[in-house]
């Protein structure tokens, strides 16, 4: 079948056609992909700034019908629509059970351990546990959550990392209540679905940054109520009157420059949440004296501090209610083959998610 693939880090993606999937084992599942999205991750494992095993077959946010179930899979069938999980959780591990599903590693390993796709004879791995650029992939059953079928798959891929993250963040990772301010830095797919999430919150002012001046417009469809570039921030809070900062900021970029843009658009006792992936080797520079005296909560916002279980339905039901604008999210959908356009678009920053579909 068809994927693409990155061999090494700052190769070019490759699409070939000899790329062959192991069978699913007892507990796993096999997937025909529909559609799936092209997320900062995917050009981040390309560019080395997020380890992965390589070769790899990128994509991690995709839906599609699942064509073949393992021995003792419980309750997924054949014709099942899903949306793909990249953290799905085991329900078994500590992180499980204290209810931290979007930190349970289980599944992760065990797709490190054994690599499911296959280049000739070369093991190849999916990324994030999922590989969503194939016309196929195997994932455990815990990955494949199933959306009813009047959900588009389209729409469906969306929840499988950067909505499900975005919103996620807002939501389950530092809690927005009604009229508390909050201010996005990075207006991609992920910060405009944390945008989405903030007014589903009911914030009150919510301020977005992002240096291309074609996302401030996006950002107030979205529900922003004021958008400006980095340099801008400082005077656009203080004009909204908030001189000492938002009560939550989000960094949605993954950059030190743009966490401490967080931190500092933060109010004292406020939350700062980052979003972003960065790399291992960057380090973010805190005094020891504002960790202290600022008394800000500094939280990671991993899947959006998601469990997939629950919040995929939720996000659904959303959508169906007209609250979640999830077709607005899509700037195009493209062929497999023009997936290294996606990417160069999605790098110049004129993308909010370009789809990749199946056919
Ligand atoms: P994206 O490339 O679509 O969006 C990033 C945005 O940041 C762009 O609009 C860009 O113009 C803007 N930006 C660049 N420099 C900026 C600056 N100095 N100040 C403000 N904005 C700036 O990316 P995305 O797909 O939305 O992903 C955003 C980040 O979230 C990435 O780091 C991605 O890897 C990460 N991510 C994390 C998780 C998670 O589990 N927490 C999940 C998905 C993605
Ligand atoms: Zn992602």
């Amino acid at each position: 079948m068809r994927a693409a693939v990155a061999e090494a880090i700052h190769e070019p993606v490759r699409v070939r056609d000899d790329v062959t999937l192991i069978e699913p084992g007892p507990h796993e599942v096999r997937v025909r992909l529909h559609a799936s999205g092209i997320c900062r991750s995917d050009l981040s494992t390309i560019d080395g700034v997020l380890a992965q095993p390589m070769p790899v077959v990128l994509g991690h946010e995709g839906a599609g019908e699942i064509v073949a179930v393992g021995s003792q899979v419980a309750a997924a069938q054949v014709g099942d629509r899903v949306v793909l999980a990249w953290i799905a959780p085991c329900g078994a591990c500590r992180h499980c059970l204290r209810g931290e599903a979007h930190l349970c590693t289980v599944h992760v390993k065990a797709g490190w351990a054994r690599p499911r796709f296959r280049l000739g004879d070369t093991p190849a791995f999916g990324m994030a546990g999922c590989g969503t650029w194939a016309q196929e992939t195997v994932v455990p059953e815990a990955a494949a959550i199933e959306v009813g079928a009047d959900v588009p798959y389209e729409i469906a891929a969306l929840l499988g990392c950067g909505v499900t993250t975005g919103v996620g963040a807002v939501v389950n990772t530092a809690g927005v209540r009604p009229g508390e301010s909050v201010l996005i830095v990075g207006c991609g797919g992920v910060g405009l679905s944390a945008i989405q999430g903030a007014r589903l919150a009911g914030a009150g002012l919510i301020v977005a940054v992002d240096p291309v001046p074609a996302k401030h417009g996006l950002a107030r469809n979205f529900g922003a109520t004021a958008a400006c570039a980095p340099a801008d921030v400082g005077a656009t809070l203080k004009s909204l009157g908030l001189g000492r900062g938002a009560d939550h900021g989000f960094d949605v970029v993954g950059r030190p420059e743009t966490i401490r843009a967080a931190w500092d658009g933060t109010r004292r006792g406020g939350t700062v949440v980052v979003v972003g992936a960065g790399g291992a080797a960057r380090d973010v520079c805190f005094s020891a004296s504002e960790l202290l005296f600022d008394g800000k909560r500094l939280l990671g916002a991993l899947y959006g501090s998601a469990d997939v279980r629950r919040d995929f339905a939720t996000l659904i039901g959303l959508w169906r209610a007209g609250r979640l604008d999830l077709a607005a999210m899509v700037s195009s959908t493209i062929a497999l083959d023009e997936v290294d356009e996606g990417l160069r678009r999605l790098r110049a920053g004129d993308a909010v998610r370009h789809l990749v579909t199946f056919g």
